[in-house]
């Protein structure tokens, strides 16, 4: 993108809900060091956590799905990372919405989100959530149970359903999904009746490989299997299927681009005869992980024997809850402040091994044991990048350690094209 077009999308999204008053900052990649500094600087507590936001990646990100799968059309999954300024930019930007609650959907509405632009792509729904889809016009919903026929043929007889089918064993990826949701091959046909007999409308297929995973061939196994519940249903004689929704499971790298292949060859294959299908997605992942990084300030250092021990201000509890719910791996690199200055002395400076512990009094509260930083002092800080997935979104308010609270700080930065 040029200059021209990056202006333009900075004073659009400087108008986007959630986002409005407040400021955007335009740098280039290289000044992303001397811009957290010059936040720490600004701040009068200069101690608390606080993430920083690229909206110029999220361009580039949101640009490259539109260049490689542009029929394929995104329902940001809001539960990866709520963000308000994050979630405004999306609405600013035309996004669509995967909600899985009553109150994500009444946060993206309040963002000026219209109700055919939400997806409530939660199979298994309390009634009284599916009372207020139906009382905001939320129409599109999932299931995979006949229980859950029955609660939407009580309270939303109107939404139209996409029957959640499992696809594979996901054990491998990060965080499977399937052990949880998803009818089994032989539960369709009959979950498939039961929604006919109750006059609900099934109008396609959806399944979700599983998050963080490698085995982006998945999605063309997943692709198989939804064209036979499409089968079944004319084998049923019910009104043909026109939507198929290929889940979340996306990842910012390598793995996107044999993903988008997997997902070409599997619609090509079982779908090129279909006419005037939807196809639709819920990334999560993919749109957030490395829009967010995390500043954290040293608090506290010990000093035993080769070993340095840092505590700084978030966590287990908080954003680094993925570690252990999303079986993250966090990186960090070290921040000088200007009485201990920045980086080029680090980068020669020698290594220590560094356990790094959260600021919570519970041993448990450990990041990791095996980094290896310079020698770092109290008052440094640690920049943990690509912590926009299921980080702030999980994290808990243990110990008074409110991970809610974290503050975003927003930039836009002019990496021009997305390496991936
Ligand atoms: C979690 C979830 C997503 C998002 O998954 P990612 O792997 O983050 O893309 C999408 N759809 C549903 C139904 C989910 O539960």
């Amino acid at each position: 993108m040029n200059a021209a077009e990056n202006g333009g999308y900075i004073q659009s999204l400087q108008m986007a809900p959630g986002i409005k008053g407040k400021k955007i900052t335009w740098i280039n990649k290289n000044g992303i060091l001397g811009f957290v500094e010059s936040i720490i600087l600004s701040q009068k507590e200069a101690s608390e956590p606080f993430y920083i936001l690229d909206l110029g990646l999220l361009i580039n990100l949101v640009h490259k799905w539109a260049h490689d799968l542009p029929m394929i059309q995104p329902y940001y999954a809001v539960k990866c990372n709520p963000n308000i300024e994050f979630l405004g930019a999306m609405a600013a930007l035309g996004f669509s919405f995967d909600c899985a609650s009553r109150a994500e959907i009444e946060t993206v509405m309040a963002l000026g989100v219209s109700s055919d632009r939400i997806i409530f792509a939660n199979p298994c729904k309390a009634e009284s959530h599916i009372k207020y889809a139906a009382s905001v016009g939320v129409n599109l919903t999932t299931f995979d149970s006949i229980n859950e026929v029955r609660k939407i043929k009580r309270s939303h007889p109107e939404c139209a359903l996409l029957i959640r089918i499992k696809v594979m064993d996901d054990s491998t990826f990060r965080s499977p999904l399937s052990s949880k949701y998803g009818a089994l091959p032989n539960e369709i046909e009959s979950l498939l009746q039961a929604a006919q007999a109750a006059q609900l409308d099934v109008i396609g297929v959806s399944f979700h490989i599983g998050s963080g995973g490698n085995d982006v061939y998945a999605y063309r196994y997943a692709i198989a299997a939804a064209k036979e519940v499409f089968d079944t249903t004319v084998q049923l004689g019910m009104p043909k299927m026109k939507v198929l929704n290929i889940g979340g499971g996306f990842t910012a790298d390598t793995h996107f681009n044999v993903a988008v292949m997997a997902i070409k060859e599997g619609i090509s294959k079982h779908f090129s005869e279909e006419e005037g299908l939807i196809f639709m997605a819920e990334p999560g992942r993919y749109f957030a992980e490395k829009c967010f990084t995390l500043a954290t300030n040293i608090i506290g250092k010990r000093v035993r024997g080769d070993l340095r021990e840092y505590w700084i201000t978030d966590g287990i509890y908080g954003s680094m809850n993925c570690i252990v719910n999303d079986h993250a791996v966090v990186t960090c690199s070290p921040l000088g402040t200007t009485s201990n200055p920045i980086n080029p002395t680090c980068t020669n400076a020698e290594l220590y091994k560094s356990t790094v512990f959260g600021p919570t009094c519970d041993a448990y509260d450990t990041i990791s044991t095996s980094y290896w930083l310079p020698d770092l002092e109290v008052d440094d800080w640690l920049l943990f990048p690509n912590m926009g997935a299921y980080t702030s979104a999980t994290g808990s308010n243990f110990n008074g350690f409110t991970t809610s609270s974290i503050p975003t700080i927003l930039y836009y930065s002019n990496i021009s094209c997305v390496n991936f």
